[in-house]
């Protein structure tokens, strides 16, 4: 896994100028680690994913990957190196295998059913998901939220990158559609870092570490256990 280190990290949204959206914001992030990001809405988790992707860069302090400055990696080494699983699964309209393989193009077949399996989303592979139903009549299968998380984190899988970038659902899964999602996550994450946008205790509890945000600062960090013992 890769090394993350970000580093009195300080921006705001070149439209909204007068509010820091992070500020003084530091986290180092070690190989193979997964760190659990919570905290209410607004309180600047996706904005550090952004940051990551780099699609937008901080008006002060620096991040790093492996010791390196994403401003010094050309955009599509840097992107090529991290897996985002989005909270809302971005779906193509072609089958379920093909939408696994869109993070390694080159993958054969055979690989791209071993990642289907290792998320659960093997009894579906050969559906067309949603959407494509529409202009084809009997052959289009309406995927679940769940399944399309699947697919979403069969595709990190897939691309196996040093980092992982997660973002929990947040809408209701049903109890066992939760747990295969949970079981396809934690074959997703297996010996990479992960930064987890975590909407659900199971991930909070299992992640190495948990940073607590509040209008876009570290309030709080430390393990589940820790953070109980201090209320
Ligand atoms: P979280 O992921 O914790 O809900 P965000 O990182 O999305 O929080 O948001 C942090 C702050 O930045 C909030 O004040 C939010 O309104 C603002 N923000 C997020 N995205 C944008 C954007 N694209 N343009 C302007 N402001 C944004
Ligand atoms: P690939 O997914 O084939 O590696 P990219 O370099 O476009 O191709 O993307 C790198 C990572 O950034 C991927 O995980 C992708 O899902 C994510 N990504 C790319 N563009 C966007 C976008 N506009 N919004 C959200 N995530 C994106």
């Amino acid at each position: 896994g890769a090394q993350v280190v970000l580093e009195d990290v300080g921006f705001y949204y070149p439209s909204r100028p007068g509010t820091a959206a992070l500020r003084h914001f530091s986290l180092d992030v070690a190989p193979g680690e997964t760190v659990a990001l919570v905290g209410e809405s607004g309180a600047g988790k996706s904005t550090v994913f952004q940051l990551l992707l780099r699609f937008f860069d901080p008006q002060t302090g620096d991040i790093r990957l492996d010791g390196q400055s994403l401003r010094r990696f050309a955009l599509d080494d840097l992107r090529g190196r991290i897996g985002l699983v989005p909270q809302d699964a971005v779906i193509f309209s072609t089958t379920a295998l093909e939408n696994i393989r869109y993070g390694r193009p080159d993958a054969t077949e055979a690989e791209v059913r071993h990642a289907a399996r290792l998320a659960h989303a093997e009894g579906f592979i050969d559906a067309l998901p949603d959407g494509f139903h529409t202009f084809l009549g009997e052959r289009g299968v309406r995927l679940s939220g769940g399944q399309k998380q699947r697919l979403s984190i069969a595709r990190a899988i897939l691309k196996a990158p040093p980092l992982l970038l997660l973002d929990e659902a947040t809408s209701a899964l049903d109890a066992e559609s939760e747990r295969v999602v949970q079981a396809a996550l934690e074959s997703a994450m297996e010996g990479r870092t992960t930064l987890v946008i975590a909407h659900r205790l199971a991930t909070v509890q299992r992640a190495d570490r948990i940073v607590v945000l509040d209008h876009g600062a570290i309030v709080e960090q430390g393990t589940h256990a820790e953070l109980i013992a201090r209320g």
